[in-house]
């Protein structure tokens, strides 16, 4: 049971760049990482302390800046789930796609 008011449900989806791109396997680089989560401060910070995906610790031990380049407030996993599989997250980077910084707000507001 729950005790005291309800916090607004605060659930975004968020990207993170690195920029330089990490060497996942030989060949391969991974440039962004998209999560979910109910409370970004918290997870931004177990993500910079390591506790949280395995890819942003290796990118920040590898010396990468790492920052959230997007927000899609109110995104859930349906979401996350048809953003990963278009395999093409720079689309979605206003820093890799310089394009989408004019539309990024119509579009964030579509849900994509
Ligand atoms: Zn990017």
């Amino acid at each position: 049971m729950r005790c005291g008011p309800a916090t607004p449900s605060a659930q975004t989806l968020y990207l993170y760049c690195f920029r330089q791109g990490l060497e996942s396997r030989p060949g391969v680089f991974a440039r962004h990482y998209l999560g979910f989560t109910r409370d970004l401060e918290q997870r931004d910070a177990e993500h910079r302390a390591g506790s949280g995906s395995p890819l942003l610790r290796a990118a920040l031990a590898a010396g990468l800046e790492v920052t959230i380049v997007r927000l899609w407030p109110g995104g859930d996993r349906k979401l996350e789930r048809r953003l990963k599989k278009t395999k093409n997250l720079p689309r979605y980077c206003p820093i890799c796609n310089p394009e989408l910084n004019e539309a990024a707000e119509r579009i964030g507001q579509k849900g994509l």
